[in-house]
């Protein structure tokens, strides 16, 4: 049955008519907002330790790190693809000739269809872009900026040191090289309120994007955040899930049609999480939720987009 919504795992299964995979490389890269080339500390909820497989790490090749992660998902999956998925920090924070090393020995992967390079919408020039747009004649490439916020108010708060306005820069460079342009936000940052989150639909469905990925923010521990969390609770509207999904919903009926929808939300380990307790729900138990309310609610993903 047709969903109420632009799904990119539909898309992907009609594209490539079978199971794609990611599978996550550490490549060793940094970050500029951490190694003190724009700032140190980070953004204020980071700790990259809440999304790293066990089969990744810097210390291992990347043609080591694709073969475990493929033996691991071969396990549950078969007949798949896969593709590998640049994740950790950001993955265009080197000069071309390293990125060009690190790429190249992902795609001579036997099993490796295409690349996802997760970065930083300031660290990436047109340079780096004509290069990826080459690699995407071949192969499938996804770049995916991570946004977070429209309100340049809350990316200072949350310390980006980039603007929205530098995010909307890079995404139009990248759409014209007809590179698949992905970008990931977090609801419900410090002080934003919900007429600010359906805002950010607003201003998402202006941006020449294919891919969306959203997740509820959560409060990590040993991060800047969870300092902030304990001394001024106040300051966080943390969403419960059935509040989240209803918001979810008023968020795709604003949302651009054209934009698949990666993800709603983020399951952090439990060990590392401090809030909010959503009682251990599933990922895909809250996209089933969403489609159970958007059909509940008899409505579809850009009913109320204005074009
Ligand atoms: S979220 Fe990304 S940009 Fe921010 S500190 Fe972490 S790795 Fe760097």
């Amino acid at each position: 049955m047709k969903k109420r919504y632009n799904s990119a795992s539909a898309y992907i299964k009609n594209k490539f008519a079978q199971r794609v995979q990611k599978v996550a490389v550490d490549a060793g890269f940094s970050c500029p907002n951490r190694d003190g080339y724009k700032g140190r500390g980070g953004c204020t909820y980071c700790n990259n330790d809440t999304f790293k497989p066990f089969y990744t790490s810097s210390q291992k090749s990347i043609t080591e790190q694709v073969n475990e992660g493929i033996t691991f998902f071969s396990k549950k999956y078969k007949a798949i693809k896969f593709l590998a998925y640049f994740q950790a920090f950001s993955n265009t924070y080197a000069p071309l000739s390293h990125l060009k090393k690190m790429y190249s020995e992902a795609l001579s992967h036997p099993q490796v269809i295409g690349l996802v390079v997760s970065t930083r919408p300031d660290c990436i020039d047109e340079e780096k872009l004509d290069y990826l747009q080459k690699l995407a004649e071949k192969y499938y490439i996804v770049i995916e900026y991570g946004i977070e916020s429209t309100n340049n108010k809350t990316l200072n708060n949350i310390n980006r040191l980039h603007t929205f306005e530098e995010a909307k820069k890079i995404i139009n460079l990248t759409a014209k090289r007809n590179i698949t342009t992905g970008a990931h936000f977090i609801i419900g940052l410090p002080n934003e309120t919900k007429i600010d989150i359906l805002n950010h639909a607003k201003e998402i469905s202006k941006l020449p994007i294919n891919l969306l990925k959203l997740h509820q923010l959560q409060i990590i521990k040993g991060t800047k955040m969870s300092q902030e969390y304990s001394e001024n609770p106040e300051d966080f509207n943390l969403f419960g899930s059935e509040e989240y999904i209803d918001l979810m919903v008023d968020f795709l009926e604003l949302l651009n049609p054209k934009i698949m929808i990666e993800r709603f939300t983020s399951e952090s380990p439990k060990n590392m999480l401090i809030a909010p307790n959503w009682g251990g729900i599933k990922n895909y138990e809250i996209v089933h939720k969403i489609e159970k309310k958007l059909k509940e609610r008899n409505t579809f993903q850009g009913v109320k987009f204005q074009f």
